[in-house]
């Protein structure tokens, strides 16, 4: 399998990089964020508790995420060359049970994009993307949390991988094609 992480501040293109990396590859799309919406959609219990979370900009709490991410994976698992994992991990802790989930699954993580994009243009793509997004967390306030967050509890799993040797930093900035281009080249080394 070809399991790829990508990894980077909000606003650090990971999304929109995931769709084309899915494309290509004949990977599955798995975003934490895109999963934690369609629950916040439903209006369920759940949802609410997690709205709790996404608006003020704090992490969903790990258990939570990782028996999300476990209950996809199985699901999806036999239908796919691998998985691009998309705002996962954001802990240390979530970095370390998604390498125990692999494992017990007889794979592992094939490499870890570190989305490289400094803080003022985070910010200003965010802003941007708030005016159509319709999104509760891409407000100034809370972008400045979310950023907050990354730095404190997110960016130290960046360690985690390069210790592995599995990190790849990939300049962020430049047109979607320029980035993509970057991201192929990573992708292709360890294919
Ligand atoms: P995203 O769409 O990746 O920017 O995620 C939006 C929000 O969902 C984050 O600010 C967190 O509140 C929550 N979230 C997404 N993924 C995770 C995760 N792996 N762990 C904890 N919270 C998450």
């Amino acid at each position: 399998m070809l399991n790829v992480v990508i990894f980077g501040g909000p606003g650090s293109g990971k999304g929109t990089q995931s769709v084309y990396i899915a494309e290509k590859y004949g990977l599955f799309h798995l975003s934490t964020g895109d999963l934690l919406r369609a629950e916040l959609k439903t209006k369920s219990a759940l949802g609410q508790e997690i709205d709790s979370y996404i608006s003020k900009g704090n992490l969903v709490p790990d258990k939570l995420m990782i028996d999300m991410l476990a209950g996809v994976l199985d699901r999806e698992r036999p239908k796919v060359k691998g998985f691009i994992f998309d705002g996962f991990p954001r802990t240390l802790a979530q970095a370390e049970a998604l390498n125990d989930m692999l494992a017990e699954r007889d794979t592992n993580i094939s490499v870890v994009l570190d989305m490289d994009v400094n803080d003022d243009e985070l910010v200003k793509r965010l802003l941007n993307r708030g005016l159509t997004s319709g999104r509760s967390d891409d407000n100034e306030e809370t972008i400045k949390s979310r950023l907050n967050v990354y730095h404190t509890q997110t960016a130290p799993v960046a360690a985690f991988y390069k210790e592995a040797g599995c990190l790849s930093k990939i300049k962020g900035i430049g047109t979607i094609e320029e980035i993509f281009g970057r991201i192929q080249n990573a992708i292709d080394k360890v294919k």
